[in-house]
């Protein structure tokens, strides 16, 4: 499933080609994703001038001219192509294999700055829906995220509030969306890894009593903004010469340091742990029982 990174890097890649540009076609060649598309899909979005595209935890939001925002997800399997000059780029691959079937092609988007952007989907797991931008504060869908993980706003003092009395563990807090957004299985093993603090802590311990952070809020805040920095910048340097739509493996699973390594000699220096997995929530949790304490 694509993660914050990933959908960043997607961003950045749309950004050219989508901002400043007008929807001069619009092509939806199915009723649905993984809900029904909105209303008029087509028709209220040609025409329009996308006025910016931003990010939201694992949401794209295009600003259209008439006041309303596109927002974009992709699911578990989503992926865009964008089509420009005789090139084709596929923004934002990083571990998981692009479906290039042309039936998955589901959403067809054709701008005015020449590029055509399809959207693909083997799984239909992505959404894409049309929400009055004076209305986005109340939007379901966005309402209940925790603050954004690379935002200013995110800092010891807000991750030791969030989890001040969690008897949950750390690796289910950061996992919890009201916590801090966007942050999937992969990123909160790998922050983790970083900040040398076990999965299996208990959230509260990185909080005094007070509810002001301790050192280990602090370690944890500054692993999760590197992880996802360095993580947004493998992908960004891989998408320059990214001219296939599959096959080729994003740069930053070579990166991965306790991710997929169970078994593995731990890379904390000076440590002599291995790399293990076991199993929370139902997801796999990787981490050194050597020097995550
Ligand atoms: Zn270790």
């Amino acid at each position: 499933m694509p993660e914050l990174p990933e959908v960043e890097t997607v961003r950045r890649g749309l950004e050219p080609v989508m901002e400043g540009a007008r929807f001069e076609a619009v092509e939806a060649r199915r009723r649905d994703l993984r809900w029904p598309l909105p209303k008029d899909f087509a028709a209220r979005l040609e025409g329009q001038t996308v006025t910016g595209l931003g990010r939201r935890a694992k949401y794209l939001l295009a600003d259209l001219s008439s006041g309303e925002v596109l927002l974009m997800h992709l699911g578990m399997s989503g992926s865009f192509r964008v089509f420009r000059d005789g090139n084709q780029r596929a923004p934002g691959q990083y571990y998981h294999e692009r479906a290039q079937h042309l039936a998955h092609d589901h959403v067809v988007f054709r701008m005015s700055s020449g590029a055509l952007i399809t959207f693909n989907d083997p799984r239909r797991f992505g959404s894409m829906k049309l929400v009055p931008r004076a209305k986005l504060e109340e939007e379901p869908l966005l309402r209940a995220l925790g603050p954004e993980p690379l935002g200013n706003a995110f800092d010891a003092a807000m991750l030791a509030r969030a989890c001040k009395g969690k008897k949950t563990s750390l690796k289910a807090a950061l996992s919890d969306q009201r916590v801090v957004a966007g942050l999937g299985n992969i990123y909160v093993c790998e922050a983790l890894h970083r900040a040398r603090l076990s999965p299996k802590r208990r959230a509260s311990t990185i909080a005094l009593r007070s509810g002001a952070p301790n050192d280990k809020a602090a370690r944890l805040v500054d692993a999760i903004k590197a992880v996802l920095q360095d993580a947004i910048k493998a992908g960004g340097s891989s998408l320059r010469d990214h001219k296939q739509t599959n096959g080729e493996l994003g740069l930053f699973q070579h990166n991965f340091r306790v991710y997929d390594r169970e078994g593995a000699r731990c890379v904390t220096p000076g440590c002599t742990g291995t790399i293990r997995r076991m199993v929370q929530g139902g997801r796999s949790t990787f981490f050194c029982p050597v020097c995550q304490r």
